[in-house]
């Protein structure tokens, strides 16, 4: 009954357990204060649950405008910033997806679950991208997709090589869910580059992977597009409240990166020599050490391919930091490297 095609793709993975420390979905270590959840209770209690949400948005894409001084027009809300990812590889013209592995799975995975062929231009030894190697295997692209900072490596990408792919004139995802860890984003481009899509998220910074937000800034003609195809209600009334209510507690959301990436320091500091630099809320390192860790009670991501050998670990709560310091000086110790 079911398509061979289907069966081709891979079950999620749910790792279940009785494991005390959960670092393995780049999630914020904190979540949001008492008193910010009570101002989203009461913005609750005056909504009509018995309505469909606004079938564009609206209000929440009001208020992300507003954040950014932009129009509603230039702003597009999914649930989740991967229901965006599943337009956005089928809304342009041309042929293939473009991807720069190692990075975010899910750009390859809606390119396949429609059919859709893909070219990976890979990162350079520094996981970098190649910007002249990507412009000249995408003349063809409907789209291509660069995380910055990228998920799993944490880097940056050199706004020069960026600017490379986005003189193509193909349109060019730049995923920035991390942004705010690397205090440095692009979003300003689109002005310039109408073949910018700035693709973000309330799911990392914000505290809210749970509430499921994520927007994409870009050209009025983009959001259109995409409004046109888009699952009319999938932004909830909930949703949508959480979001305006986190978005008047902005000074919170930047104290809380500011520790995370004091935390994310203090972990690199203590393992320098297998641990690549961040700038996002997790660490790259160069050591096998999954298992170990699991027995330890701490999840972390098991990374493949190119990265066989390497995990991503997110920078957690102090004492949660403390302990994965712990485990893996325990670790290198076992292996005779300590
Ligand atoms: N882009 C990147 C690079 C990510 O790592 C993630 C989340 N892991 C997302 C997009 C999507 O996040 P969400 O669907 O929670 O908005």
């Amino acid at each position: 009954m079911i398509r061979e095609f289907v069966k081709s793709f891979q079950p999620y993975k749910v790792v279940e357990g009785n494991y005390r420390i959960w670092l393995d979905k780049n999630e914020n270590p904190y979540d949001l204060p008492g008193w910010v959840k009570e101002e989203i209770f009461e913005e609750l209690k005056d909504l009509s649950f018995n309505r469909y949400p606004h079938i564009t948005s609206m209000p929440v894409r009001e208020a992300i405008a507003d954040f950014y001084g932009l129009s509603p027009e230039n702003v597009a809300v999914g649930n989740g910033g991967d229901e965006l990812i599943s337009y956005l590889v089928w809304l342009f013209e041309g042929e293939q997806v473009v991807t720069t592995p190692p990075s975010f799975g899910m750009y390859n995975f809606y390119a396949k679950l429609n059919g859709i062929p893909v070219v990976e231009v890979p990162l350079l030894e520094d996981f970098t991208i190649d910007g002249h190697a990507i412009a000249e295997r995408s003349k063809n692209a409907r789209v291509i997709f660069i995380a910055s900072p990228n998920n799993p490596t944490g880097n940056l990408q050199p706004e020069e090589e960026i600017i490379k792919v986005l003189e193509t004139g193909r349109p060019v995802v730049l995923d920035e869910a991390y942004a705010e860890f690397a205090g440095k984003s692009l979003w300003r481009l689109i002005e310039e580059y109408p073949n910018l899509i700035v693709l973000r998220t309330f799911s990392k910074a914000f505290s809210l992977a749970g509430v499921r937000t994520g927007y994409l800034l870009a050209n009025e003609e983009v959001v259109d597009a995409l409004y046109r195809v888009k699952s009319p209600f999938s932004v909830g009334v909930m949703t949508m409240a959480a979001v305006k209510v986190v978005l008047r507690h902005h000074e919170l959301v930047e104290r809380r990166v500011a520790k995370i990436i004091e935390e994310r320091e203090r972990i690199r500091k203590a393992f320098r020599e297998f641990t690549y630099p961040s700038d996002a809320n997790f660490l790259l390192m160069r050591l096998n050490a999954y298992e170990f860790l699991l027995e330890k009670g701490i999840v972390v991501r098991k990374l493949s391919g190119r990265l066989d050998g390497h995990i991503r670990v997110t920078v957690g709560r102090k004492w949660e930091n403390r302990e994965l310091i712990e485990a893996l000086r325990e670790f290198l110790e076992v292996r005779g490297c300590g």
